[in-house]
C-alpha cells in the first residue's frame, strides 16, 4: 500500500490540488490526513469537500478544525488566527462544521497511528519540536509509525536511535524501530521553505519519503487579500513561515 500523508492543509486549495496531483503520479492509493483542514487561507469549504471525498485510511481533528466547528472562545488565539477562524466559521455550512467536530483526536490505519498534536496529550495541542517532546509522545505510541502535525515543520524521530533525522527526506522503516514523523504542512509551511510539504509511505517497500512541491502561491495570496483576511497571512506563504 502507498499512503499519501497530508497535514495542515489550512484551506489552501492551490497547494492541496498540486499535492494531490503529485500523489497520483506517485501511485498513492490511500490518504492519511493529519488535521487542520481549515483556518488561515481562503478555501475552507472547498478543501474540506476534496479531503472528505478522498480514499481516506485515517483522518484526525486539528486545533483549527476544532475552533472552526465549535463556538469556543477565541481569546487565547493570536488576533490574526482568531480573525481567520471567525471568517472560516462563516464559510462553512452547519453540516461541514459537524463533520469537523466529529473527527477523532487519534486514529489508526493498520500499523500507523495518527494524531494532530501529541499522543501523550492529544487535546492539549502541544508541539513536538525536540526529542524530549517526541519521547513523551513515543511513550504512548503502540504502533511502529505515528504521523503528527501541528508545528508545520517536517521532522522525524526514531526512538531506538534517539536522534532526529530527515536530512535526506527518506526514512527506511526497519523492524524493532519506532518512528514519529511530521510530514510538514501542505498549506502553510513554517520551515522557511515555502513549497508545500507532504509525505508518502510505501508499506511494501518500507520507505517513508518527504516531498516538497511548488504551487501557485500568488493565486492563494490573492484570494486571502480578496477575502479580507489579514495581509500577514498572505505574506507568510512566500516566506515559508
Ligand atoms: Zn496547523
Amino acid at each position: 500500500m502507498i499512503y499519501g500523508i497530508i497535514s495542515d492543509i489550512h484551506a489552501n486549495l492551490e497547494a492541496l490540488n498540486a499535492v494531490l496531483a503529485r500523489c497520483e503520479e506517485l501511485g498513492v492509493e490511500q490518504y492519511i490526513c493529519v488535521g487542520d483542514l481549515v483556518g488561515y487561507n481562503a478555501n475552507p469549504s472547498e478543501c474540506l469537500e476534496i479531503v472528505r471525498n478522498l480514499p481516506l485510511a485515517a483522518i484526525v481533528k486539528g486545533n483549527h478544525d476544532e475552533q472552526a466547528s465549535e463556538d469556543l472562545d477565541l481569546s487565547e488565539f493570536n488576533p490574526q488566527a482568531a480573525k481567520a477562524i471567525e471568517w472560516t466559521r462563516d464559510q462553512l455550512s452547519q453540516e461541514q462544521r459537524d463533520y469537523l467536530r466529529d473527527l477523532p483526536m487519534k486514529a489508526r490505519a493498520g500499523r500507523i497511528t495518527v494524531v494532530h498534536a501529541t499522543l501523550d496529550n492529544p487535546d492539549m495541542w502541544g508541539y513536538i519540536m525536540d526529542k524530549y517532546a517526541a519521547e513523551a509522545s513515543l511513550s504512548y505510541q503502540f504502533s511502529q509509525v505515528c504521523f503528527y502535525g501541528h508545528s508545520h515543520v517536517p521532522m522525524a524521530f526514531d526512538r531506538q536511535m534517539d536522534v532526529e533525522m530527515m536530512e535526506s527526506g527518506v526514512i527506511n522503516v526497519e523492524p524493532g524501530h519506532k518512528y514519529l514523523i511530521n510530514p510538514g504542512s501542505v498549506g502553510q509551511p513554517r520551515d522557511k521553505d515555502p513549497r508545500a510539504s507532504f509525505a508518502t509511505y510505501d508499506t511494501d517497500e518500507c520507505v517513508i519519503k518527504l516531498h516538497r512541491l511548488e504551487y501557485d502561491i500568488e493565486a492563494t495570496q490573492k484570494k486571502i487579500i480578496e477575502a479580507g483576511l489579514p495581509e500577514r497571512l498572505a505574506q507568510r506563504l512566500s516566506l515559508g513561515y
